[in-house]
């Protein structure tokens, strides 16, 4: 086995080691939670539940109402300071790249803590004393079922949705290059215990608010090219955001990639007046980590994201400067 194969296998067998060992876990992801970080705390709380152990999932976010088919989603509890006294002595963080993803979770996690980091971010920063980081996996979750099997802890119906949930969301529906054998593998032993990937696909992606398809036509009607159609972008700005809490706006970017000569498609959230959340993806060539990384932010080579404050016009010229830089000839 290769030596970096052989260190994950180790870690993961650590990490099953720590989980048999102690308790009082707290469970958490990064902020804006999406498909597969949602499945990972999920899927990370069957394993403590197969062992008996006492803990807490704690986010910092809302879950968007999209996700209320998962079983056990009541379970997560949202981030409030004044509330709350568990004391953990372990950590999990999972789908995050760093500790700065995670919110105001971040400042309860007590000095001593053991923090267990599972991720496939390259950009991750091994915050942890366990890290478990494989950027080659499609999703965190497809990381966490390998350490549930090694656990041998029993699939259902309800957890095998989970993993199929996870590796569905972060794939963009199996079409990303991430979509490998392996994760297409997991789904289809998924489905062989029930998963049912059209009732997971009519919940994700067939049943946004009309307050959101609105949005989105709005955010579309933004669209512009640059450099003769290579990128693209759209907005959304935040009068049209805070006018309504039904809004979602994940996905949004993703229309870009229909135009064939599109290779980078950025989308600019304007989630408070004049501070933005940036969506980044590409298609084949161009590393938007290492663009959204100019801006403090991260992610994967195909997608990632940043936050910048300013107009939308200025935020828009400072991000295709750094573009430029990135494309041949250009
Ligand atoms: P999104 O565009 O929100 O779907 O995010 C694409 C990818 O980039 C996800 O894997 C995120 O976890 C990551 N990402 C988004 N925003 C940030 C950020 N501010 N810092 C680091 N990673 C990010
Ligand atoms: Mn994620
Ligand atoms: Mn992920």
């Amino acid at each position: 086995m290769e030596k970096k194969n052989y260190q994950y296998q180790h870690t993961l067998s650590r990490i099953k080691e720590c989980v048999q060992k102690e308790n009082d876990f707290l469970i958490t992801t990064h902020v804006n939670p999406d498909g597969d970080s949602i499945a990972s705390v999920l899927l990370f709380a069957s394993i403590l539940k197969h062992f008996g152990k006492r803990y807490i999932i704690l986010l910092d976010d809302q879950i968007p109402e999209k996700f209320d088919f998962l079983s056990g989603v009541n379970e997560i509890v949202r981030f409030q300071k004044e509330t709350y006294s568990f004391q953990p002595r372990v950590v999990v963080v999972l789908d995050a790249s760093g500790l700065d993803r995670i919110g105001k979770v971040e400042d309860i996690i007590p000095p001593k803590a053991l923090i267990i980091n599972i991720d496939h971010h390259t950009s991750n920063v091994m915050f942890g004393k366990f890290n478990a980081i494989a950027p080659e996996k499609s999703s965190a979750v497809e990381i966490i079922y390998e350490l549930f099997v090694l656990c041998n802890a029993p699939l259902s119906k309800e957890i095998a949705t989970f993993v199929y949930t996870g590796i569905m969301c972060d794939t963009g529906r199996f079409l990303f290059p991430n979509t490998t054998y392996q994760s297409l593998s997991i789904c289809a032993e998924m489905v062989k215990y029930g998963a049912s990937p059209s009732i997971i696909a009519r919940n994700i992606y067939q049943r946004m608010s009309p307050e959101t398809l609105k949005a989105l036509a709005k955010a579309l009607s933004t669209l512009e090219f640059h450099f003769d159609g290579v990128v693209s972008s759209i907005y959304l700005p935040n009068d049209i955001l805070s006018s309504n809490g039904k809004i979602d706006t994940e996905g949004f970017v993703d229309h870009l990639m229909a135009v064939k000569e599109s290779e980078v498609q950025f989308f600019m959230l304007e989630k408070e007046p004049n501070h933005f959340r940036v969506s980044f993806r590409s298609k084949e060539y161009v590393d938007v980590n290492k663009i959204a990384k100019q801006f403090n932010g991260g992610g994967h080579i195909r997608a990632a994201g940043c936050n910048i404050d300013g107009t939308v016009d200025e935020i828009k010229n400072r991000i295709l400067e750094v573009l430029k830089k990135h494309l041949p000839n250009k």
